[in-house]
């Protein structure tokens, strides 16, 4: 598929995802009135009709703005907001309005903070366990500059699911996340799975940005290496003029086969398709590995 970045040349394949769906609205809403963000909302997800009518969003703490500037991302970039300490008792009464079991909860990336923003995740996790102490915590975070301190403290708050994305190829680092870097984030994710706590860890990479197969393979091998439970593989979409152009459109049967082989060299769980997102149907993908044991 050659390389186009208008919405209106996207193949086939992705132009079925509805943005208004029944049911969107009253979620929309209910965010809105408890002035909680979502990566849904400020990421421009195409899946947003969907998760919303499902009554299901991730929610993203530590404000709205980024200090980082990756190109890939549609959060707005700038100067970000003081920490709210009202934020984790409104996730709460969202998570409770929502009926929500599984909760997904992530973050702008917070390099201005000494604590790189993993305190209020605690206290997110903490009040969200007090709550019920039944519900899946799934968080994604940013690499925390690999502070191993800030990523011990996570870890001693035990959520179920760590997730931390990988997000591309180690070649296309300098194009994509300028100002993050690939061995750092295979770091983050090694000390998380290392732990005694037995949190889950997953990864997720996109594709379509310039990547091969080889390469793909490579990245796949690399967080098999640390022990990375789960993955998640999608195609990258650009969400703004702004932002990285599409360099191909990866076709749904060759996400099937990246998903077979991520499989096969050791996951224990794969989302892989055109729509998958990191915290796309995450109750649903984690569930087998959640509640080995359980049953
Ligand atoms: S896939 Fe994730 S980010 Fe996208 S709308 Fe669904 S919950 Fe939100």
């Amino acid at each position: 598929m050659s390389p186009k970045n208008s919405r209106s040349r996207l193949p086939s394949w992705l132009k079925n995802k509805d943005p208004l769906q029944k049911g969107m609205i009253t979620t929309k809403n209910l965010l809105q009135g408890l002035k909680l963000n979502t990566v849904c909302q400020e990421a421009r997800c195409p899946n947003i009709g969907e998760c919303f009518a499902r009554k299901t969003a991730t929610f993203m703490i530590l404000g709205e703005k980024c200090p980082r500037n990756c190109r890939f991302c549609a959060v707005t970039s700038g100067e970000p907001s003081p920490v709210d300490p009202r934020e984790p008792d409104r996730i709460v009464e969202a998570v409770s309005r929502l009926k929500l079991r599984h909760v997904v909860i992530t973050s702008v990336t917070r390099d201005d903070l000494p604590d790189g923003g993993s305190r209020q995740f605690v206290r997110v996790i903490e009040k969200l366990r007090s709550y019920d102490p039944d519900l899946k915590i799934e968080i994604l975070t940013p690499d925390f500059q690999q502070d191993s301190r800030a990523l011990d403290r996570i870890i001693a708050a035990r959520p179920d699911i760590f997730n931390h994305n990988i997000e591309t190829v180690p070649r296309l680092y300098s194009r994509v996340r300028p100002e993050a870097c690939y061995q750092g984030s295979l770091k983050v994710l090694e000390r998380v799975a290392r732990n005694p706590a037995n949190i889950i860890t997953k990864s997720g990479l996109m594709l379509g940005l310039g990547e091969n197969r080889k390469e793909v393979i490579e990245v796949f091998r690399d967080l098999q290496k640390i022990n990375c439970d789960m993955l998640t593989i999608g195609q990258y979409l650009q969400p703004a003029r702004s932002n990285l152009p599409v360099q191909e459109y990866i076709k749904p049967e060759t996400f099937q086969q990246y998903k077979e082989k991520a499989l096969e060299i050791g996951f224990k769980a794969v989302a892989s398709g055109p729509h998958v997102r990191s915290s796309y149907l995450a109750e649903e993908i984690s569930q087998e590995i959640l509640f080995q044991g359980e049953s």
